[in-house]
């Protein structure tokens, strides 16, 4: 009877896991093509000030465009670019077509120095290899951009990394001025002592705690409101991420949360419509005076 589990095991194991390693080399192969073909990428999502609902900035998020036009979203292709070191070939990649975007921005906007701020995301990976600050700055520099042009989101997991290269790209990053930010705040596992070390700028407060607000619920907003004191008291930026409701959006305001991210005011879009969506809102902003 053992013997024949053991079977009924193999059996219902083995094609679950070839699937899956054939899905991840399929994966790997395919993403390394795309990444030499130029099928990647950025969506940019607006950020706004609680106050006014001004555009203070915006988060660029990675997509892969298939040869057939469909998008393949982040969550598939990150974590095994992760796993397989492309990832740094493929943040390469997003900092220099970030720069250049930005750059780009600047010049159909005559922006003054980090008025519209792009971020991007950094895994782990990318911290913990050395010379990150100097590839930013050279970065920067080639595309002719202040320090304030860029931002920076990395998730708690890299403040647990106490090595003298995360330490110390931190140190230079701000000491160039550019502006730091823990994504998915609240959802990892750090220590909040951390936070005194590494001197960040924001504190994204993560999608799930904004989408349990409710008003007339105090409790609801405790993860939140506990976020924006600490924040506060340390003198950093808050940012909610995931904001799809008018609700949600006035527990946030009535918190004092700083920045707003999501559906409610903006959904991530192609460069060419976020263009669109800047030149329309400056519009507002100059109507609103
Ligand atoms: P993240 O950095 O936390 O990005 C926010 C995610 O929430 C994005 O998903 C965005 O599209 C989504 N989002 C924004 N507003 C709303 C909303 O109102 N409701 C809901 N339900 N979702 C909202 P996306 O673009 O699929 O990216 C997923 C994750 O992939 C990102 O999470 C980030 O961790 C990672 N990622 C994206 N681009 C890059 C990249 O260039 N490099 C690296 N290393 N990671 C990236
Ligand atoms: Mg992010
Ligand atoms: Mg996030
Ligand atoms: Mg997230």
């Amino acid at each position: 009877a053992a013997k024949e589990a053991g079977r009924a095991t193999y059996r219902f194991f083995t094609p679950e896991l070839n699937r899956r390693a054939s899905d991840r080399m399929w994966t790997e192969n395919n993403l390394r093509r795309a990444l030499a073909n130029g099928e990647l990428e950025l969506f940019f999502q607006p950020q706004f000030a609680v106050g006014g609902r001004r555009l203070v900035g915006a988060e660029a998020l990675v997509r892969w465009r298939q040869p057939d036009g469909s998008l393949v979203m982040p969550g598939q292709f990150i974590p095994i670019a992760e796993e397989t070191g492309l990832i740094l070939p493929l943040g390469d990649w997003v900092l220099e077509e970030a720069c250049r975007r930005a750059a780009e921005l600047g010049l159909h906007r005559n922006l003054k120095d980090g008025e519209l701020p792009i971020a991007i995301n950094l895994s782990a990976v990318q911290m913990r290899r050395p010379g990150l600050a100097e590839r930013v700055a050279e970065c920067l520099a080639a595309h002719g951009l202040p320090p304030g042009a860029l931002e920076l989101e990395v998730t708690e997991s890299v403040l647990m990394d106490d090595s003298d290269t995360v330490t110390d790209s931190f140190a230079q990053l701000r000491a160039m001025g550019v502006a730091l930010s823990i994504d998915d705040f609240g959802t990892g596992y750090s220590s909040l002592s951390y936070l005194k070390r590494f001197r960040v700028d924001k504190l994204k407060i993560d999608r799930s705690f904004v989408s349990e607000l409710r008003g007339g619920d105090p409790d609801s907003g405790a993860i939140a409101e506990a976020v924006i004191g600490m924040a506060r008291s340390l003198r950093m930026q808050t940012v909610a991420e995931g904001v799809e409701t008018e609700e949600q959006f006035q527990c946030l305001a009535a918190l004092g949360c700083d920045h707003i991210q999501g559906y409610l005011l903006g959904r991530p879009m192609p460069f060419d419509e976020f263009v669109a969506f800047v030149r329309a809102q400056a519009r507002v902003d100059e109507a609103v005076g």
